[in-house]
């Protein structure tokens, strides 16, 4: 069992153990080559969700850099984020809403499954305690995923319908994504054929893209983060670190196997750490495993592995073929240690990503209008089905004091969280 990474900031974890038991048979979406997840217990070793970390908010603009007397080479105008479209947004309380069981817990709280007493569809509430996201010096960071959220409408990135609070906790109402974690397929599936690694990270990068037009930066790809809807599609969830930017930032945040060298090294960094990002998930995809994974997880280790960069990553063979060398190319251009010669990051942007050889079977269109059929299609019985989802203990007790009166120190704190009130 891989040993959480303890990070030398100690601040911010999410994690639990998990286990594996069918799967259902994969097939290859954009090429021809036969591919199947093996159902046998994994040869790999299986370990934990690895826990995000992140500092207090340090992010600096162009003109607190230009205050440090940094040089400004590095930086982007900062622009007008601009109008952004508008999503319809629903008024809702906790009322409203039949809490069904846990589907994953994080730092701050849980997410819940709940049904609607209304048009009895199932929906995902995160439920978000106010007092810990305060000590945990995460206020930002929840506001951040909130507001980029609330406008954000792609068919691969996650919906939030609204959210609300009461005295105690913070509630964000999602749509329900029914088929679990890429990273628990991943696990049991020990490694992706590389049509299936292909199918997901094209849906990732088109994501991603999306967000970058926006500006904002995700700042956390990894499969913990990647759901899978009923139709196999992806669904990017967990916006926790999202953040709109239009220049750079240096906040310390991520997970340690996905962290780019620039974050590590505490220097400004810009939207390419995504596509870093998405070098590291395609490795991981392909072989089961981070490129720099520590058997130990000792983070010093893999902290100087990450910026000694990708010429030091050990290209492991499955079943005596050779890392496929496409694959190979294009993770080496994303995890370029400069930024500025990073894939996704050029003169071209995303258009070199969507270029390159390996996805040249891509037909991007297509994938973007889900005309494309997933690889995989999770079982599911029926609408509110979540036993893709791991088995958590209830905590009786604090969902019965939801919408409890209390003191309510740190309200001021979410300005865009509506309080909701019983009639
Ligand atoms: P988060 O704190 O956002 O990372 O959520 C914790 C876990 O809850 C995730 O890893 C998922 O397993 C689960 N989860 C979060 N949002 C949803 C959703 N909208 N539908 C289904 N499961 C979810």
């Amino acid at each position: 069992m891989f040993k959480r990474m303890t990070d030398k900031l100690g601040s911010h974890f999410h994690g639990h153990s998990k286990e594996y038991t069918n799967t259902s048979p994969i097939h290859s979406p954009i090429s021809s080559i036969p591919s199947t997840v093996s159902s046998a217990s994994s040869l790999l070793p299986q370990y934990d969700h690895r826990g995000s970390i992140s500092t207090e908010r340090t992010s600096l603009s162009a003109s607190d850099w230009s205050k440090r007397g940094d040089s400004l080479d590095y930086i982007e105008e900062e622009k007008s984020l601009g109008p952004r479209p508008t999503k319809h947004k629903g008024t809702y309380r906790l009322e409203d809403f039949i809490i069904q069981r846990t589907l994953g817990t994080g730092s701050f709280g849980r997410v819940h499954l709940v049904r609607s007493k209304h048009n009895l569809r199932f929906y995902a509430i995160k439920v978000l305690k106010k007092e810990k996201v305060v000590r945990m010096k995460q206020i930002e960071h929840t506001n951040n995923e909130q507001y980029i959220l609330a406008d954000i409408s792609h068919p691969f990135i996650i919906n939030l319908w609204g959210t609300f609070q009461d005295a105690t906790n913070l509630y964000m109402v999602m749509d329900f994504v029914p088929g679990g974690e890429l990273f628990t397929l991943l696990r049991r599936s020990n490694r992706f054929p590389e049509p299936v690694a292909k199918f997901y990270a094209a849906e990732v990068a088109l994501a991603l893209h999306h967000l970058h037009t926006l500006h904002i930066v995700y700042r956390d790809l990894k499969p913990e983060n990647i759901l899978l809807n009923s139709d196999g599609h992806i669904k990017v969830a967990d916006f926790g670190f999202a953040k709109a930017c239009s220049s750079v930032t240096w906040t310390l945040c991520g997970t340690p196997d996905y962290l780019a060298p620039e974050i590590i090294s505490q220097q400004r960094y810009n939207k390419s750490v995504d596509w870093y990002a998405l070098g590291v998930l395609i490795f991981e995809m392909l072989t089961g495993l981070p490129p720099y994974h520590q058997a130990q997880g000792n983070p010093a280790i893999l902290y100087e592995k990450i910026t000694a960069g990708p010429t030091h990553i050990r290209w492991p063979s499955a079943n005596n073929e050779e890392f496929p060398l496409l694959a190979k190319d294009l993770i080496v251009k994303l995890m370029d240690c400069d930024p500025s010669k990073r894939y996704g990051n050029m003169q071209h942007g995303a258009g070199d990503v969507f270029a390159h050889p390996w996805f040249r079977e891509v037909d991007w269109q297509k994938l973007c209008s889900r005309e494309i059929v997933a690889p995989y299609l999770p079982k599911i019985s029926g609408e509110g089905d979540a036993s893709a989802f791991d088995n958590y203990d209830e905590d009786f007790e604090a969902t019965a004091s939801y919408g409890l009166p209390a003191d309510d120190l740190y309200g001021h704190c979410f300005p865009d969280f509506e309080y909701s009130y019983t009639s």
